[in-house]
């Protein structure tokens, strides 16, 4: 029988211990033995590595994709697989970086076009990519899709440059408890239109922060399914790995 809401576990006292201190263990993404600092009440975006910086849900994807990849615990990930991320900088990508079929991106805003490089970094729109199809092996994203006004367009454009059988592995806020996508924003005749109170996330390329226009719920896995994934949703538990709490929610789509 499978629970749905998954029901939450209660902290064992080692756990219990690592928020308020830390924890030791194996950081997927930079394949190092580490200390994660404290998580205290944000497990899913605290716990960063004392080395690489990555947080709980980063090492979440790392995880999955070494998983895939088979590739081992320790050390860089070393692959010929085709890799885009949308993100360039932090644990994973210096982690990848080296392999020969990787690309790493970024969002610049509206003012270029996918393909330009921005101060030496490529710029990509995921809704409208200049890839071709069927090129990647892995599509890599990390709490990226909130900030899209149509996400099922950039869902669509990914499984654009998947080939059949690759995987996006993503993470999104997500509502266990609800049914329907939450659309808080929309973009309408070019303006922005708030549903409910603006919530921004700390950017890098931006310093206001980033509009979250949506917050999945069980509507997205329906969703992806029409658009031909078959996904996978991860609760994951890995505590060698500093992957624990509550939250560590994590999305597998599969092209199919
Ligand atoms: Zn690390």
């Amino acid at each position: 029988m499978i629970l749905y809401p998954i029901p939450e576990r209660r902290p064992t006292t080692i756990e219990q211990i690592s928020s308020k201190c830390g924890s030791v263990g194996i950081c997927t993404a930079c394949g190092r033995i580490a200390y994660f600092r404290r998580y205290l009440d944000n497990h899913r975006e605290l716990g960063n590595c004392l080395f690489c910086g990555a947080s709980n849900r980063k090492r979440q994807i790392c995880y999955l994709l070494r998983k895939e990849l088979k590739s081992g615990d320790i050390g860089k990930i070393i692959t010929s697989a085709s890799i885009l991320n949308a993100e360039s900088s932090g644990g994973l990508h210096n982690s990848l970086k080296h392999n020969t079929n990787y690309i790493s991106s970024e969002y610049f805003g509206d003012a270029y076009r996918s393909g330009e490089m921005v101060n030496g970094t490529l710029h990509v729109n995921l809704l409208d990519t200049h890839f071709d199809d069927n090129k990647f092996d892995f599509v890599l994203t990390s709490d990226v899709l909130e900030h899209i006004p149509d996400p099922y367009k950039a869902f669509r454009e990914i499984y654009r440059i998947l080939r059949p059988g690759g995987v996006h592995i993503f993470t999104v806020p997500f509502y266990q408890t609800h049914y329907f996508d939450e659309k808080r924003a929309e973009i309408i005749d070019s303006q922005i239109i708030h549903h409910m109170e603006p919530i921004y996330h700390l950017d890098p390329n931006n310093p206001n922060g980033i509009l979250v226009y949506n917050i999945f719920s069980i509507e997205m896995l329906l969703n992806l399914s029409r658009i031909g994934y078959r996904t996978i949703m991860h609760k994951l538990y890995a505590f060698r790995y500093g992957i624990f709490g509550n939250n560590a929610i994590i999305f597998e789509s599969r092209k199919i």
